[in-house]
């Protein structure tokens, strides 16, 4: 059952991709991600920053990987119920524990996101000792994938698309059409500078908490505004291939996200800010290695840096085109 959802589930995530839409979507992947590097300390920028293109282009990689590997789905999200009573706070914080209680075949079913976080961590911190550019750009652009899959309601249960409570499509209207209507809006900035994590697994479980604890009100706000709109209003039926596909309209969705302020664009920021402090955490245990020689910096870079760190405080990277998830012409590769 479940794995069959998934499956049409991950059918109409291609669609939408086809459709100029994608999954948290394409847009709020890629901007986290950017959003992250204006966190780091000075030692970390010139290489994040001379590598942002590539590490925001692959911020949705393992997205676009689970077409092919098999094994990449419950990487990205836990299906909490599944695994007891109050999983959140009390399952185990290492893997070895997990699968000891829970065995490799449940973890693999239900998924366990916070662990593979903490998976990539130690391969990031590895990278970074050993200098490794490609590695280094490898492993964080997936770990901050999985992060802020982490902070998606929908990623920490088992009605990962309402499909159990008459809500399908509710996926990736959270985490995609949402932020496609409202992002003029949202605060794309923040005052938090990477902090090194002493304790990484409490860390992202508590992102993971906190994602879960809005599950409620994600469900029942789209209960809430359903009833100001008509199923027509509601939704916008599309037909492929002679099969229909039912999709929340722009109205509902600027409607249901409305209702939802400010979730969804706290979750965005809440991503961007755990993935800096995790490239951070990774570079300290590695022992703060000296990256210019990988770092692809110039005086040019530099300049472009520090106008848009400007930028990025006024929370104006959107209106003056700096967005690379949204930027016109070729900024998308
Ligand atoms: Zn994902």
């Amino acid at each position: 059952m479940t794995n069959g959802f998934r499956k049409a589930a991950f059918f109409v995530v291609m669609l939408v991709m086809v459709t100029g839409l994608s999954s948290w979507g394409f847009l709020v992947h890629k901007t986290v991600q950017q959003l992250a590097i204006y966190q780091l300390p000075a030692p970390m920028t010139p290489f994040f920053y001379g590598h942002a293109d590539q590490l925001i282009y692959d911020a949705v990689r393992p997205d676009i990987r689970r077409n092919t590997d098999s094994t990449e789905a419950p990487k990205h999200f836990i299906d909490l119920e599944d695994f007891g009573n109050e999983a959140a706070h009390r399952m185990p914080l290492k893997w070895d524990a997990a699968l000891k209680q829970y065995g490799k075949d449940s973890l693999l079913k239900y998924g366990y996101v916070p662990y593979q976080v903490v998976f990539l961590q130690q391969k990031l911190a590895e990278a970074f000792r050993r200098k490794n550019r490609d590695s280094i750009l490898f492993y964080a652009a997936d770990i901050g994938h999985y992060i802020a899959d982490a902070h998606v309601p929908l990623h920490t249960t088992h009605n990962f698309d309402g499909q159990l409570t008459g809500q399908n499509g509710l996926h990736s209207l959270w985490e995609t059409v949402v932020p496609e209507v409202e992002i003029e809006s949202y605060k794309l900035y923040t005052n938090h500078h990477a902090q090194y994590l002493k304790e990484p697994e409490q860390a992202i479980w508590k992102a993971v908490r906190q994602a879960h604890a809005l599950l409620p009100a994600v469900l029942a706000k789209e209960k809430e505004v359903s009833q100001n709109f008509t199923d027509a209003e509601k939704y916008r039926i599309q037909v492929r291939k002679g099969k229909e596909y039912k999709y929340y309209t722009s109205a509902f969705a600027k409607a249901y996200g409305a209702a939802l302020k400010p979730t969804v664009n706290n979750q965005l920021l809440a991503s961007a800010e755990l993935i800096a402090d995790f490239w951070y955490t990774s570079w300290v245990d590695a022992g703060q290695p000296d990256l210019s020689a990988i770092a692809n910096w110039s005086d040019a870079k530099q300049a472009a840096y520090q106008q848009e760190y400007l930028l990025f405080q006024k929370n104006e990277l959107l209106q003056h085109n700096k967005l690379q998830a949204k930027k016109k012409e070729s900024g998308n590769r």
